[in-house]
């Protein structure tokens, strides 16, 4: 499939248009969606309205924008005006947002054109897009196993060629771990880069939205369009947009690479390999490879378990049957806000709302909470440490290659698992990106990771430029 700087640049061209690249996204969503379940809802027809003006302007010789005719895939936890919006949760029925989230607002101006809503864990809450009210997507490499979560329908989009591109959002390592399970490149910036406007909140001090491509030009890309300032997030960096695109190409010579044991120990032996050939490749481009151990990393999942749930339950507190979609009628207003949310939400979205809850009451909220928090403020210090010597880090992105759907469903301590590499980063605010190095059991893909301090994009897209080129992607 063609990747999205080269559709931008035959759309802005005239070699092809932004309809004939909808078409052709349209026909692989209709032969695959069916068994795949990637797509919650494609708007065919604002879809083609969209495209139709793309081509319209550029015959008019207007510059349309960097992603010219782009069709991109979003999550359905992106507010977009008047289309069905669900974080795949029966309690979101029938509500179609009055806005658009910033970052839809920015693809539309770059002239990308949205597609539909993809499939997720219920609230972003998951690993394997099983948590989904509306049933698993499964992955386009091998229709057994789970695409990963909680972006899996996004990342399953790009995987199974229906766009080139797509977006998805990360709390804990919801894009990086679908990019790794699919064999894409997959972005969580640094906190703050991207505006969370329109993004429904899961986890506010930790979700980020960032990209899926199958290249990391591709993912440059779209991120260069994401980025810079918005107003209406009040987290949100004070800057423009850095320049990625223009750095893809600048190597690792020089850089000092640290490559992180509690980032790969325990890991399938498969992906152990490809992480040390990583590291073996990025030494060959003229990188210095150390190895560094920061073991207050081990106490990360189990903060992160205290901290995003905590927000998470009061974040879910706006899903009271008053304001938004899912009403069960009931005597009394708090009856009818229980039944609401008894029927709305599923066991997961359940579980971390009590969870939350625990954590934060009184008597509990020292031991818990608080207690969280502390290992947060280490882990945020250890992270800036360990940038004093070396400037970026590498490590795996998940313990295994996507697995079999069902395989980890009975304990949620298994699923929670699956998260343990790709948590710290969130907790810090510093970007990660998950690059396809290598190949693990039954020839499915492996996912390294590259961490850096904030606002390194450009240097973390580079250091991934040169594994794709090692993989043989060119
Ligand atoms: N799997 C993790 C969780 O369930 C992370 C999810 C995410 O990044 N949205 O919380």
């Amino acid at each position: 499939m063609k990747s999205a700087t080269q559709i931008a640049a035959d759309v802005r061209s005239g070699t092809s248009s932004a309809t004939a690249e909808l078409e052709r996204t349209l026909t692989v969503i209709e032969q695959r969606n069916a068994e795949l379940n990637v797509f919650l809802y494609v708007d065919v027809e604002g879809a083609r309205a969209a495209a139709a003006q793309i081509d319209a302007r550029v015959a008019r010789g207007e510059d349309v924008g960097p992603l010219a005719g782009v069709p991109i895939a979003l999550k359905d936890n992106l507010c977009q005006v008047g289309v069905p919006t669900t974080c795949s949760s029966k309690i979101l029925d029938g509500w179609r947002p009055p806005y658009n989230a910033t970052v839809i607002e920015r693809l539309l101006d770059a002239g990308a054109v949205a597609v539909g809503k993809t499939n997720l864990d219920e609230f972003a809450m998951g690993s394997s897009t099983e948590n989904s009210a509306f049933g698993p997507t499964r992955n386009p490499l091998d229709p057994s196993r789970v695409p990963g979560g909680s972006s899996g329908g996004s990342a399953a989009a790009v995987a199974a060629d229906m766009t080139a591109v797509s977006l998805g959002s990360d709390t804990g390592g919801s894009i990086r771990q679908p990019a790794a399970l699919c064999g894409l490149v997959g972005v969580k910036p640094t906190y703050g880069l991207v505006s969370r406007y329109g993004l429904i909140a899961f986890a506010s001090s930790l979700d980020q939205i960032g990209p899926f491509a199958k290249t990391v030009a591709d993912a440059a890309l779209v991120l260069e369009v994401l980025a810079g300032h918005d107003a209406r997030d009040s987290t949100s960096l004070p800057e423009p947009a850095p320049r990625l695109v223009a750095h893809v190409n600048d190597g690792v010579a020089g850089r000092r690479i640290g490559l992180v044991r509690e980032l790969f120990d325990g890991a399938d032996e498969s992906v152990v390999a490809s992480v040390r050939a990583a590291a073996d490749a990025l030494r060959a481009a003229g990188a210095e490879v150390v190895e560094v151990s920061i073991p207050e990393l081990a106490l990360t999942l189990s903060a992160y378990y205290l901290i995003a749930p905590a927000e998470a339950s009061s974040n879910l507190a706006r899903f009271d049957g008053v304001r938004y979609g899912l009403r069960v009628s009931a005597e009394d207003v708090t009856a009818m806000m229980e039944a609401t949310r008894t029927a709305g939400f599923g066991a997961e979205v359940k579980r971390r709302i009590m969870l939350g809850t625990y954590a934060l009451s009184a008597g509990y909220y020292d031991a818990y909470y608080g207690q969280a928090l502390k290992v947060r403020t280490l882990t945020i210090d250890a992270f800036a440490r360990a940038y004093q010597r070396v400037d970026l880090l590498l490590g795996a992105t998940t313990p295994s290659v996507a697995f079999a759907l069902g395989a980890k469903t009975a304990d949620p301590m298994t699923m929670y698992l699956n998260d343990v590499f790709t948590i710290p980063t969130n907790l810090a605010g510093d970007p990660a990106l998950s690059v396809p190095f290598g190949t693990g059991e039954a020839g499915l893909p492996v996912g390294v990771q590259l961490l850096g301090p904030g606002r390194s994009e450009a240097r973390l897209f580079a250091a991934a430029r040169v594994l794709e080129i090692a993989d043989g992607r060119p």
